[in-house]
């Protein structure tokens, strides 16, 4: 039995894996004994069936999500210090893979309801250098791909989607990772697919990206010790293929529960911290839940104080990073601020249960 005095934790991995101890245990001993751990069938059978998962004709699985956001990039041969634009509230590893190929990322603010990138400041950051718009589906939810393909398709710009926070979220029945050119999802431990290390991948319909993408992952080379390209070493691992080939297959039911659990907030928490903003049409995975509230740092430590831990993603918006502020100078990011300083993630894993999140609800509503 469970008391108020136990840590409701914002995230426990071991916890989060537990249902699938058994499987992966023999995953495990099948792969050891195989004695194959490098590019092999865990590997191919994983790609197709999250292939088959996006809605898309191929996936390419990955060492990481940085790798799939970076291969992505590099595979278009873009002049290099092109621009790509890509929003300013984003993780790093969306910035850094731009600026590992060897571009440059323009900053466009996000909408501050929805907390992706607003279309309608996208058209005036092109220049003749954009050869590129990388979207990314924060907190679960897709950003508004109807209206970024339009303008791709003015502009004659690659899209690239950052879709490691949004396994599944679609729109119009459209999902994740099957809108734009290329796809790039992480499977970082604690994203909705989450392997048991680092891995990731990239997704698309585009045959000729695919097949060159299959050289870059593996020192450009398919013939072993014969090299088309320059390439990098970005293969998934077998083992960790096979760990995602069992969770996969949960996968809408890790997420319908996060969506029950997002339910329980909407109904419950008091109306004077801002939730975030659901539309019929458009399917959230709730990677994360967040509120917003102006006095968040008191709120977070009024919730610590009541075993009740949280995160702030992100606490820093990437135009404030020490190692980035000579690559982002002159990009002023006001509304990326403001959710920056006023963002708080409550707890919504898929071990969490009713009960824990009634009780985050609970002292939520009694802040004053
Ligand atoms: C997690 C994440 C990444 C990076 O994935 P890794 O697997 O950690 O390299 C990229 N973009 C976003 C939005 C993320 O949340």
């Amino acid at each position: 039995m469970k008391s108020m005095s136990d840590i409701i934790e914002y995230e426990n991995l071991k916890l989060l894996n537990a249902p699938f101890e058994d499987a992966y245990k023999q995953l495990f001993n099948e792969t050891l004994q195989s004695g194959w751990y490098i590019l092999g069938e865990n590997v191919s059978n994983f790609e197709i069936e999250f292939a088959k998962y996006c809605d898309v004709k191929y996936c390419l699985g990955v060492a990481s999500g940085l790798d799939a956001l970076m291969l992505s990039i590099v595979v278009f041969d873009f002049p290099l210090k092109s621009e790509i634009i890509v929003p300013s509230n984003t993780y790093i590893a969306t910035i850094l893979a731009i600026v590992n190929a060897g571009h440059i990322p323009v900053l466009v603010e996000p909408d501050i309801v929805t907390y992706n990138i607003d279309p309608l400041k996208i058209e005036s950051k092109i220049t003749s250098k954009t050869k590129a718009i990388l979207p990314v589906h924060l907190y679960g939810k897709i950003c508004e791909m109807d209206k970024i393909c339009l303008i791709a398709q003015k502009y004659n710009l690659k899209i690239i989607e950052d879709c490691a926070q949004a396994h599944g979220a679609s729109l119009n029945g459209i999902k994740a990772g099957s809108w734009g050119d290329l796809g790039a999802f992480s499977f970082y431990p604690t994203k909705n697919l989450g392997a048991l290390g680092d891995a990731g991948a990239i997704t698309t319909n585009d045959e000729k990206l695919y097949e060159k993408l299959k050289y870059l992952r593996n020192y450009g080379s398919l013939k072993k010790y014969f090299n088309k390209y320059i390439g990098y070493n970005s293969r998934l691992d077998e083992i960790q293929a096979g760990f995602l080939s069992i969770k996969l297959k949960y996968l809408d039911q890790i997420n319908l529960h996060k969506k029950v659990l997002a339910n329980y907030y909407f109904e419950n928490i008091d109306s004077r911290f801002i939730l975030p903003y659901v539309v019929q049409n458009f399917e959230d995975v709730f990677h994360i839940f967040t509120l917003r509230t102006d006095n968040r740092d008191e709120l977070k430590l009024f919730l610590q104080n009541n075993n009740i831990k949280t995160e702030i993603h992100y606490p820093v918006s990437p135009n404030k990073q020490v190692a980035y502020k000579e690559i982002l100078k002159n990009q002023e990011c006001e509304i990326s601020e403001i959710i920056h300083k006023t963002t708080l993630s409550l707890p919504i894993s898929y071990y969490h249960n009713k009960s824990d999140i009634f009780r985050v609800i609970d002292v939520i509503n009694k802040f004053k």
